[in-house]
Order: structure tokens, then C-alpha cells, then sequence
């Protein structure tokens, strides 16, 4: 039998368009006459970097990073690896990563660090969803879209083993 846990809806699929609209018009304005490279993290940030890049009229360009640490599991490892690292140069560039979710701030710590050591021009972070309580360093995220409670979420990208990437709203997984 298929596993179906009980879902409740967060964040519906017009307040994240609405989120998403908003975060472009933001960086629109911050990257005019730049041509910035736009960093997503895999996969969880796939549909976010597709919404919000197509909001975007600038002459950006793109790729991706897979990083694991969660396995299966609803917990950070607290371990982190690059799994697939950046094929483009980012020397010299202005660098925007994207993620889906800050939960401890782990993964997105690292990876900030591994992309400074690429020397960037500059290097930003936007995020759809940060859960503020369970940072574990401090994290400045230059383009939020929406505080969480400190509850697993799914949909939107977001998956929990692998399933509900595809839902278009965000939910809270229900214990
Ligand atoms: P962190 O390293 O900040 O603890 O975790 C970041 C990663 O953990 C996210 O990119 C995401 O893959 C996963 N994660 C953390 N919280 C959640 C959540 O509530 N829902 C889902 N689906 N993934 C989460
Ligand atoms: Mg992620």
C-alpha cells in the first residue's frame, strides 16, 4: 500500500506566487546591468528556482548543486558532501544561491563556504522558507519568502523520502 500520511495546508499555491513575485521584484532590483549566476540547491529547489527565474528579466544564467546529508531521515546528519559540484566558473561572478528550506542552517553554511572559496564578486542567498529557532550558527538570508513553524514540511519541491516534490502548496506532514 501506498504510504499516505495526513497533510495539512501552510502556504497555499497563490500566497507563494505572490512570495515569488515579490523576492523578484527585490532581486530585479538589486542585480539591474549585473548577470548574475543563480545557484540552486538539489533537488528541493528545483520548482522554486523554475517560478522565480521566470519572474526574472534579467540576463542571468544558471546551474545546480546536489548536496546530501538527510538520507531518508527528517533530521540533518550535520554532515554535508557535495554530490554534484558547480560546472561554471563562478570566479568573478555574482552569485545568488536558491534554496528550498533553511532548517539548522548546516547545509547552507556549508555550501556558502565552499562557494566563497570559488571567489564570487558577491554571493547572496535567497530561500522560499526558513525555520528561525533551529539555526545552529547565525545565517543572514539577503531574500526570504516565508517564516515556518518548526515542523516538517512538503510540496512545493520540498519532499519527505522522495514523494510530494510535485504537490503546488506547501504543507505541514501531520504526526
Ligand atoms: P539544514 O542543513 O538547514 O538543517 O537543512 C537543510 C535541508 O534539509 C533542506 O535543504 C531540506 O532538504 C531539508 N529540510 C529541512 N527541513 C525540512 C522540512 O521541513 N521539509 C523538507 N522536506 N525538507 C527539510
Ligand atoms: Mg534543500
Amino acid at each position: 500500500m501506498v504510504f499516505q500520511p495526513q497533510l495539512k495546508i501552510l502556504i497555499s499555491r497563490d500566497e507563494i506566487a505572490k512570495a515569488v513575485d515579490r523576492l523578484a521584484c527585490e532581486i530585479k532590483k538589486d542585480y539591474q546591468g549585473k548577470q548574475p549566476l543563480f545557484i540552486g540547491v538539489l533537488k528541493g529547489s528545483f520548482v522554486f528556482m523554475a517560478d522565480l527565474t521566470r519572474q526574472l528579466d534579467l540576463p542571468l544564467e544558471l546551474d545546480f548543486v546536489r548536496l546530501s546529508s538527510y538520507g531518508a531521515a527528517k533530521e540533518s546528519s550535520g554532515k554535508v558532501r557535495v554530490v554534484q559540484g558547480i560546472k561554471m566558473p563562478v570566479k568573478g561572478r555574482d552569485v545568488l544561491v536558491v534554496e528550498d528550506i533553511v532548517d539548522t542552517g548546516i547545509t547552507i553554511s556549508f555550501l556558502l563556504d565552499y562557494l566563497k572559496k570559488k571567489q564570487p564578486t558577491s554571493l547572496k542567498l535567497c530561500a522560499l522558507t526558513d525555520k528561525p529557532p533551529r539555526h545552529r550558527a547565525p545565517i543572514s538570508i539577503d531574500y526570504l519568502g516565508f517564516t515556518v513553524p518548526d515542523k516538517f514540511i512538503v510540496g512545493y519541491g520540498l519532499d519527505f523520502d522522495e514523494r510530494f516534490r510535485n504537490l503546488p502548496d506547501i504543507y505541514l506532514i501531520e504526526d
